[in-house]
């Protein structure tokens, strides 16, 4: 398989839902809701808000066995982002294959403290946090109370709701700055269901990894990594916040990062235990040194 035929699966699969959502959200006429309306029915979220287990459940499954699937390809706040970080790309004079980014680590606490928010209010029946944080209700009150009056040609602010005109607009004026300025900085620091798909995805059977023995740290990777989780230092991908968007792979001239089940970077770099017949020569040596040697490990 071509290095850019993933990317390219993930680019065409996340534009047609992603088009589709928006008709869906924005023109909501009734042969568009009867052929479109999957799409918004196997959105993570509200399937958990309905009480979709099926849904959940499958998405969950797929999340353990690929990785953020949900993030790169179905969601189309996730789609947003990646047009304004592309944009954002642009406007720095960055092609496609450059790039500006640079591994940071996770926001750990601020992950931890919305999700936990979330679903415990979810669970005691509160649901205006998770409709307030919820992706698809972003990208839906966006459609339905900028798109939609705009292009019916009414002023948004009078066509509805001015409060949720208001919310609207500040909520994806925030987050698009965001993912101008820093990738899938709202995906990996306060989108809840990325934090909650990221718990089960650093677990992927398959994901990002780095081959350590042809590896040449050019760091065109990690330039080109919008979740900035790509850590050349010691050589590992942070897998909750790895959102597949195959860039890193085409960009790798030396063919080291790979999509993949299998693991193959070193456990402790260059300190490795002999598991051999002791030799005289090691007999010889202290206990320390004897047990160890400068040996890669092939862990595949
Ligand atoms: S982290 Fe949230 S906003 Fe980002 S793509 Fe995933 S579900 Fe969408
Ligand atoms: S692009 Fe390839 S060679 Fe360069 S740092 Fe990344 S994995 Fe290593
Ligand atoms: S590690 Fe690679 S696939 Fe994952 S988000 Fe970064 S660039 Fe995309």
């Amino acid at each position: 398989m071509k290095k850019s035929t993933l990317k390219t699966i993930r680019i065409m699969v996340s534009s047609v839902i992603f088009v589709s959502l928006t008709l869906l959200f924005t023109v909501p006429a009734t042969w568009i809701c009867a052929h479109l309306y999957g799409f918004q029915a196997i959105q993570w979220l509200p399937a958990a808000m309905s009480f979709s287990l099926a849904i959940c459940i499958i998405w969950l499954v797929v999340t353990l066995l690929f990785g953020r699937i949900y993030c790169s390809s179905v969601c189309p706040l996730g789609t947003w982002q990646d047009i304004c970080s592309h944009l954002g790309c642009r406007s720095r004079g960055k092609g496609v294959t450059q790039g500006w980014y640079h591994y940071r680590p996770p926001l750990s606490m601020i992950r931890n403290i919305v999700v936990i928010i979330t679903f415990a209010s979810l669970l005691v029946g509160i649901t205006f946090i998770a409709a307030f944080l919820d992706p698809s209700s972003i990208f839906h009150r966006a459609c339905s109370t900028i798109l939609s009056p705009t292009v019916r040609g009414i002023p948004p602010w009078i066509a509805g709701s001015i409060s949720g005109f208001i919310l609207s607009v500040c909520m994806m004026t925030i987050i698009s700055i965001m993912s101008w300025k820093r990738g899938r900085m709202w995906c990996n620091s306060f989108c809840p269901v990325g934090t909650a798909l990221g718990y089960v995805s650093r677990h992927a059977v398959m994901r990002i990894d780095i081959d350590t023995d042809r590896c040449t740290q050019c760091r065109k990777c990690e330039h080109v990594c919008k979740s900035e989780c790509i850590d050349l230092t010691s050589h590992t991908v942070d897998g909750s916040r790895c959102v597949n968007c195959f860039n890193c792979i085409n960009v790798c001239d030396d063919d080291a990062i790979h999509y993949t089940y299998t693991r193959k970077q070193l456990s402790i770099p260059m300190m490795q235990k002999v598991n051999g017949p002791k030799t005289a020569a090691t007999l010889n040596r202290p206990a320390s040194s004897a047990q160890c040697t400068s040996q890669r490990r092939t862990d595949k």
